[in-house]
């Protein structure tokens, strides 16, 4: 497997400074086009300020290292990345789960597992009944051999696996994720499935995330299943559970992407032409809290990844207080339009 493309950080891009991707964003640098404030719109639309509902998730970003570098990736990961949540920050996000009524543990990186106390917090999770979800990249599996039992791993604790697959085709998927890694991916959802992921009457849950290869927004969701599905398993005898369509965010490496290509404008103006004022309230804000591998506190993966903490006088995991956090306001800019166009987009795939 080949790396698509390497992290911000270590080309020493203007874009690794979130400041900058917030001047880009806010059309206060590049002479960039000055499009409509986010949170006026939705003002406008008779939405008030987007506030947080009772909290379900629980979104933990244990570290940005990544044995895949993807050219869309909002999180700037890859092998160069090295930040890693450590374990006293990880005792303080057992801490919450064990004190609240958190549905959903949800795992992310970078590549999860490549953090060397993964398993040991995912047994952690698993002893406090918390559902878990693990943000598989799938290549992971198939990398080195000490990965190779993670299907099993992950069945034996009855882990809900997402994995990200672009398409069904290699010229889509390594063009995105790398050469190679359509292949490795099918390799892997085929060791997934073996262990009964995807399979009817197992329970073991495994679904499929889909973005736009390009700068595109996605396609209606249910379709887009039904084809994957049919794809899979007819070409590779593949099954899986849901197909979650995600529009990529104009941040980090996707908003690289759109001023290199010369796409920038064009996308921004495609996300607030399709704004969907019936997708506010369903933005993955209202329910979640992510935090970082430092153990700050962020109302979503993107604000995180755009330094931009919650609104609250408690910003570190060590302080959570859910009902300090659910008084707060979710800081929202103008990536916030990814969310909310055409059928809207969240961790879970579309919401409206
Ligand atoms: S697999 Fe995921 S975390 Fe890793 S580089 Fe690709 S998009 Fe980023
Ligand atoms: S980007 Fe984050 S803060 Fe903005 S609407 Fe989406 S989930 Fe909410």
């Amino acid at each position: 497997m080949a790396l698509a493309t390497t992290s911000l950080k270590r080309r020493k891009s203007d874009l690794d400074d979130t400041t900058f991707q917030l001047n880009v964003l806010n059309a206060a640098t590049l002479s960039m086009v000055e499009f409509p404030k986010f949170s006026e719109l939705i003002e406008r639309h008779g939405k008030p300020p987007i506030k947080p509902k009772s909290l379900e998730i629980l979104q933990l970003n244990i570290g940005k290292m990544c044995n895949q570098a993807c050219k869309h990736c909002h999180v700037d990961a890859g092998p160069d990345r090295k930040e890693m949540m450590d374990r006293e920050t990880m005792m303080h996000c057992l801490n919450v789960i064990e004190k609240t009524q958190v549905q959903v543990v949800d795992i992310t990186g970078g590549a999860p597992e490549m953090h060397p106390d993964f398993r040991w917090f995912a047994n952690e999770i698993h002893a406090r009944n918390t559902k878990m979800l693990v943000r598989c990249n799938l290549t992971i599996i198939v990398a080195n051999k000490k990965y190779n039992d993670l299907p099993q791993f992950y069945a034996d604790r009855g882990i809900h696996v997402v994995s990200s697959l672009p398409f069904y085709d290699s010229k889509n998927v390594d063009r995105q994720r790398g050469d190679g890694v359509f292949e490795e991916s099918i390799a892997a959802l085929k060791m997934l499935n073996a262990v009964g992921y995807g399979m009817s009457g197992t329970g073991l849950i495994l679904d499929l995330v889909y973005n736009p290869v390009g700068a595109l927004l996605p396609g209606p969701q249910a379709a887009l299943e039904a084809e994957f599905k049919r794809a899979l398993s007819k070409k590779f005898e593949i099954e899986f559970n849901a197909l979650h369509c995600i529009t990529n965010m104009p941040i980090s490496r996707f908003l690289d992407f759109l001023i290199e290509s010369g796409n920038y404008e064009r996308y921004m103006q495609k996300l607030i032409d399709a704004f969907n004022p019936a997708a506010v309230s369903g933005v993955m804000c209202t329910n979640t809290l992510s935090v970082s591998y430092d153990g700050k506190l962020y109302d979503c993966d993107f604000n995180q990844m755009l330094e931009l903490p919650v609104a609250s006088k408690l910003k570190h995991i060590s302080e959570f207080d859910e009902s300090v956090l659910h008084n707060r306001t979710v800081v929202v800019n103008q990536h916030c339009y990814g969310c909310t166009a055409g059928a809207g987009s969240s961790c879970g795939g579309q919401i409206a």
